[in-house]
């Protein structure tokens, strides 16, 4: 099994090593192709003004000037050739340093990594392990995340999944021996938009904006995946492509009607 590892916070980031050593306990051919500078809350940009490069850090080891789209793009394209063997069976995009739940999926470059994947046609996994600054610091516990990714994504490998959807998983702040479970789980969604806009003054005395990431509330909904990392459970939520909001289309098709 040829498996492309990549994330969103960059080549350097200790998450990556960890996503390689979990891929590496389920595979020997394993090909990193992961951003150069940390991409987090890309999303599913491409970058189209300006040209990327590919830096080879190793046989088997690319990074790319750009984002984690532009990464898997690279990869599929200028890497995993056929005449270097091939696509990769698997994409594991991660293991990003925070959670990527609910409505936050839409900002990740992690959960966008596996979204491209899913449009070519790959099975695509993306995996976050929750943390929180306040009790963590810097320095993120990848604990349950190495104990329980293995278990998480085995059982994905050959259960039979429709085109264009692909897998989010997340997993709790706890000890690896504190882990409830996993659980199969819908998105969630928070309460309210999660962004805040911090006003400053450069040392020229012009304004700047920075955009922050404010803890957020989200009320109990039972069976999403908030839920679940609440009550401890690594988390495993199917995603689909398709964004259409099938049971309005008869509606809003009637309203167009002359
Ligand atoms: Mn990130």
């Amino acid at each position: 099994m040829r498996i492309l590892v990549t994330n969103d916070d960059g080549i350097h980031a200790p998450g990556i090593d960890v996503l390689e050593e979990i891929a590496r306990e389920m595979s020997d051919d394993v090909w990193v192709c992961a951003p150069s500078e940390e991409q987090s809350g890309a999303g599913h940009s491409l970058t189209l003004n300006r040209p990327v490069r590919l830096h080879k850090h190793g046989e088997r080891r690319f990074a790319v000037s750009g984002t984690p789209t532009d990464s898997v793009m690279m990869a599929l394209r200028m890497v995993l050739t056929e005449e270097n063997g091939g696509p990769p069976d698997l994409i594991l995009s991660g293991i990003n340093r925070g959670a990527n739940l609910a409505d936050d999926i839409t900002y990740s470059g992690t959960v966008s990594a596996a979204v491209e994947g899913a449009l070519a046609g790959i099975r695509s996994i993306a995996l976050s392990q929750v943390y929180s600054r306040e009790s963590h610091g810097q320095d993120i516990p990848f604990a349950a995340a190495r104990a329980w990714a293995v278990r998480a994504i085995e059982p994905l490998l050959d259960t039979p999944l429709p085109e264009r959807t692909l897998v989010n998983i997340n997993f709790p702040p706890l000890a690896a021996d504190k882990v409830q479970g996993i659980r199969v789980c819908r998105q969630g969604f928070h309460d309210y938009s999660r962004g805040s806009v911090v006003v400053g003054r450069d040392p020229r005395g012009y304004p700047y904006y920075w955009f922050g990431l404010n803890a957020i509330e989200h009320s109990l909904d039972r069976g999403t995946d908030l839920e679940s990392i609440d009550d401890g459970y690594v988390s495993v939520t199917p995603l689909q492509l398709d964004l259409t909001h099938h049971s309005s289309l008869g509606a809003l098709a009637d309203r167009y009607e002359s």
